[in-house]
């Protein structure tokens, strides 16, 4: 058995030895069984996931019953996409055509990832966000296109339109409105008969035979609750990237980051660890196989400093510590955060003038599909508020913001005297960025700011998992009566979550749910 240290060392022996999540507890005994219940359908979590499974097998007639830790719905951020529906339709958008995109995302992935499920993404999600509009509508919810990267769609920063976010009281910024989703879902869950346990701990799943047929959970007063399921159960228990020990075996160039290991089965808006991978070590000690693509691919946001798109970085002139310029800059935030992250001490700047707030066109993040760009004086005022917070270092001339962040003036002077001339000359000898993106740096006042901020969200992907989202052993054959939804399906994603289609894993959350739900009942 091995356990996550600094020594560690791994080598064939080591390799071959398991990990002790991987080791299945002891059985528990029926004679430890306070109650049991018994439902159709039983879920476990009370995320996106979990609610649109439940939801859908319950508008199947299916009796089904949401076993969750949490003490309330769950979810964070709220950034929804499909690949089109009656909002994108009333607002006149083209449907999203992934014919050259998707082959793009597999060349991005190494072609490491399950292509059935992106397609019956592609194919499904329309029908799905029309289900949730519909919910949300009637609540009086707003749904709105929440704005993305506007660029040549084989760009890496292009993000296709398709982005949907909700808004409603106290709520108009893009992209953070899950709450009013899972409120709806809940609410018509609730009305159809479905059930909700809150503050039960799943523990272990039960097998009859080859089949899983219940779910053993912990209830908030210490007892043990046998949930059985007569025809499936779904794990929905979001991510493992607060368990440290699967971080170093699945996502091991990450795994130091993600530092938060304390768990809040409640938790929102939490960076660098969420969960502990319940859900994923319960269907390993159940037979489950893991997925195929490694390393399981991290959800991380990178730095918005003077980013001018949505899900942009600065797109002017970046620079290393050592004064060098190291990159193409034609990069969106999360792969940014990627690049910046090989540079020495994991940091790197932006340097601008005055003009570049005049010189391109401005969309802020939050912001919806056809808003007006952010007029230069806003922009100027956010970097003075930069300044002001000690963010942003300004000053008359280039050589007082070089000072002023601390980089070796000779090498910096030089490097910024050289993209100047490859801006004049408007083309990109040196790294070919696009001569859209060549902006002098002119006129003073001039700024500057580090771009290392990176925001460790989550980790994708789990279990072994087919198109149809049934949880398989290592020869691929479904282990019987269990499926998986939502953060934790496997084989999704590779390398990175890259952000180039903001919400697409929302967007699976309630195209996956939404047809298991409907395939549970016509199969199981
Ligand atoms: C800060 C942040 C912002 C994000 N924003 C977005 C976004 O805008 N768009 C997007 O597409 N993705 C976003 N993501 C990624 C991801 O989509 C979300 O994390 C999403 O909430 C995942 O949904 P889920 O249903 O898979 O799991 P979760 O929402 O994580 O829900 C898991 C549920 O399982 C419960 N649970 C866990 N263990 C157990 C157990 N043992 N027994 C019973 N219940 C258990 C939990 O309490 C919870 O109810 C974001 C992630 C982070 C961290």
């Amino acid at each position: 058995m091995i356990r996550m240290s600094e020594e560690l060392l791994l080598n064939a022996d080591i390799a071959a030895k398991k990990w002790s999540f991987e080791i299945p507890p002891a059985p528990i005994d029926d004679s430890e069984i306070a109650e049991t219940v018994t439902s159709d359908v039983v879920v476990v979590g009370e995320g996106m996931s979990g609610l649109c499974t439940a939801l859908s097998a319950t508008e199947e007639g299916l009796k089904t019953t949401i076993v969750t830790a949490s003490s309330k719905p769950v979810g964070r951020g709220g950034s929804v996409f499909a690949t089109y529906s009656k909002v994108m339709e009333r607002l006149g958008y083209p449907r999203f055509d992934a014919t050259d995109f998707y082959l793009q995302e597999f060349a991005s992935s190494s072609y490491n990832v399950d292509q059935r499920k992106w397609y019956s993404f592609h194919n499904n999600s329309e029908t799905a966000m029309n289900w949730l509009i519909d919910m949300l509508e009637a609540d009086g919810v707003k749904v709105v296109l929440e704005n993305g990267n506007v660029d040549d769609p084989q760009s890496p920063t292009y993000q296709p339109i398709g982005t949907h976010a909700f808004m409603g009281e106290n709520v108009s910024f893009a992209g953070i409105g899950i709450t009013f989703a899972l409120k709806a879902l809940e609410k018509n869950f609730l009305a159809k008969g479905g059930t909700v346990a809150y503050r039960n701990i799943a523990k272990q799943l039960v097998k009859s035979g080859e089949r899983v047929t219940a779910v053993i959970a912990e209830d908030s007063e210490g007892r043990l609750i046998k949930y059985e399921a007569t025809k499936a159960v779904v794990l929905a228990t979001g991510d493992f990237s607060a368990n440290r020990d699967m971080m170093a075996k699945y996502c091991p160039s990450y795994a130091k980051y993600f530092i938060n290991d304390d768990v809040d089965y409640d938790a929102a808006f939490v960076e660098k660890g969420l969960y502990k991978g319940d859900g994923h070590r319960m269907a390993l000690w159940a037979g489950a196989a893991w997925q195929r693509t490694f390393p399981n691919a991290p959800l991380i946001q990178g730095s918005r400093t003077c980013s001018n798109m949505p899900y942009g970085a600065h797109r002017g002139i970046r620079i290393n510590k050592n004064g060098e310029r190291f990159m193409n800059e034609d990069s969106n935030a999360p792969y940014t955060a990627q690049a910046v992250l090989r540079e020495p001490d994991q940091t790197a700047y932006a340097i601008w003038g005055t003009n570049y707030a005049y010189d391109i066109g401005w969309q802020a993040h939050g912001s919806t599909r056809g808003s007006d760009d952010t007029p230069p004086e806003k922009v100027i005022e956010r970097w003075e508020a930069g300044v002001g917070n000690g963010n942003i270092v300004k000053g008359g001339t280039i050589e007082e913001v070089v000072a002023g962040l601390g980089l070796p003036h000779e090498t910096t002077l030089a490097t910024i005297k050289r993209y100047n001339e490859l801006c004049r000359a408007g083309v990109d000898t040196d790294f070919c960025k696009k001569p859209k993106y060549l902006q002098e740096i002119r006129q003073a006042p001039f700024y500057g700011g580090k771009i290392d901020e990176y925001r460790f969200f989550s980790v994708f992907g789990g279990p072994r998992t087919n198109h149809n989202m049934q949880i398989c052993d290592e020869n691929d054959v479904p282990l019987g009566g269990l499926y998986a939804a939502g953060t934790m399906i496997g084989d999704m994603y590779a390398n990175c979550y890259n952000f180039r289609i903001a919400g697409h894993n929302y967007g699976c959350c309630l195209t996956f749910g939404y047809l298991t739900g409907k395939f549970i009942a016509k199969n199981e």
